[in-house]
């Protein structure tokens, strides 16, 4: 890694006294600050002191291509430079934009060739409860607005994506739009009912779904919203069929899909989109952000099917325009850098390196199966989670000060990994670059952080 000098204490300082970090436990914060990290190369970054780590969750499950990727900053600092920002806003547009919509359309399953752009994936989910509201407004159905989401389930911050997110701890003390969204049970099947098969538990939460459009009236729903692993919720894997059943119980009542794939999309299942390619749905529409733009910038999209734009895009009368949309929506120097980023997944074959490294990653991790606090190892490719548990037998959790899923992290930050703690879960979602050899570097530190840590 190249190394810039930093006066690391004065940083320190000036982050602590004014940056009100997101997600941020102060009861740690006042007294230990943050680590600055300054400097990227590949899969691994460097903090402000020099020291090195394997980047164990692509920065936040967003830098897909790896880091310090000269070409994407080269492509950004050249549309920075030729033309920065200009409006999109009715008939303007930008030839970054133009393209990777292009692209998007192209990669995409065939019906959604419409993009609309966000700047991230807490916008690209409020705008598209937006644009469904509008799209039911517009066929004359207006009593049609509440949306299906699920417990766990995480889909961002702004007041109605943090509404649709299900994590209830995200949002103790914050004030919800709850007239607008109602919570299944999210598909947790390490915590299923006892002696409940995982087909007998998919019957379940499908009924659960039936159950609920039967009781709220298909009349009064918009959409049902999902990701196809949940991510921060943790990492939770449905039952076979489950979204393929899940669909149907929507098409069967007039209800659009929606698929959250701002982790799941650009490379960290193996290939594009997994909505189609690994659980053979074909949503109405499909969210995006993070391995958009590898996080080389900041990017949402919501790709949109044919049969909604053809509503969406029908002309309102004298005056009216489709008024939604953001100062960023489609910025040039973030569609430059999707754009280059694309081609780089493509170009190196980063999806094929997935399919290929991401079982070994998978069977690798179950091997720390053995440590007596590992009571689930799941997840799929280069999206995967280790839950933490004080008695495998009767999967009793450790008490909350226990902290384990931090300390867990600790020790492994300790020996060179950064991988993510959520409370007694340890996420590893990493640059999708990752090698065979790296994984076993990667589970020779997790052995050893949690032999420590027990
Ligand atoms: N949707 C999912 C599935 C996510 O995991 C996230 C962020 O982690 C979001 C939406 C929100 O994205 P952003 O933080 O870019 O607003």
């Amino acid at each position: 890694i190249e190394t810039r000098a930093h006066d690391a204490q004065a940083l320190w300082q000036k982050d602590k006294d004014h940056f009100i970090h997101p997600f941020t436990d102060f009861s740690t914060f006042h007294e230990e600050g943050c680590d600055l990290i300054t400097d990227s190369d590949g899969i691994y970054v460097q903090d402000a002191k020099g020291n090195r780590f394997i980047d164990g969750i692509a920065g936040l499950w967003c830098v897909n291509v790896g880091h310090g990727r000269r070409e994407i900053g080269e492509a950004m600092a050249d549309q920075a430079t030729r033309m920065a920002y200009f409006s999109t806003f009715n008939n303007l547009s930008n030839a970054p934009a133009a393209e990777l919509s292009a692209r998007l359309a192209e990669l995409a399953p065939a019906h959604l060739n419409h993009v609309f752009y966000s700047c991230g994936g807490s916008t690209a989910n409020d705008a598209t409860i937006r644009l469904v509201h509008y799209y039911f407004n517009r066929l004359g159905k207006p009593a049609k607005k509440r949306i299906i989401s699920r417990n766990n389930a995480y889909h961002g911050t702004t007041y109605l994506a943090a509404t649709l997110t299900g994590i209830a701890s995200n949002n103790w003390d914050f004030d919800t739009l709850d007239h607008l969204v109602t919570h299944l049970s999210e598909a947790n099947c390490y915590r299923r009912p006892e002696g409940m098969t995982e087909a007998d538990y998919c019957d379940h939460l499908v009924r659960e779904f039936e159950d609920t459009v039967a009781e709220i009236g298909a009349d009064n729903i918009a959409a049902f919203i999902a990701e196809p692993i949940m991510g921060a919720g943790g990492v939770l894997v449905a039952p076979t069929d489950y979204h393929k059943r899940m669909q149907a119980v929507c098409r069967a009542n007039d209800i659009l899909y929606i698929a959250d794939e701002v982790v799941t999309g650009f490379g960290r299942l193996g290939h594009f989109f997994a909505s189609e390619a690994v659980y053979e749905t074909q949503p109405d529409i499909i969210n995006c952000a993070k391995g958009l733009s590898s996080g080389y910038a900041p990017l949402g999209a919501t790709l949109i099917s044919d049969t909604l734009y053809d509503v969406l895009s029908t002309p309102q009368g004298p005056g009216g325009v489709l008024s939604t949309g953001f100062t960023y929506s489609g910025h040039p120097v973030s569609c430059a850098a999707a754009l280059k980023n694309i081609e780089i997944i493509e170009r190196e074959g980063i999806c094929e390196n997935v399919r290929e490294v991401g079982p070994y990653l998978e069977e690798r991790l179950a091997s720390l199966s053995h440590h007596a606090t590992v009571g689930d190892v799941r997840g799929s490719h280069f999206m995967m989670c280790l839950e933490n548990v004080a008695d495998k037998q009767t999967k009793a959790l450790f008490p909350v000060e226990a902290r384990v899923g931090d300390r867990v992290a600790f020790e492994a930050q300790q020996r060179g990994l950064i991988i993510r703690p959520v409370g007694h879960l340890n996420i590893v979602s990493p640059p999708l670059i990752w090698t065979r050899e790296t994984v076993d570097r990667v589970v020779d530190i997790l052995d050893a952080a949690l032999t420590a840590t027990t």
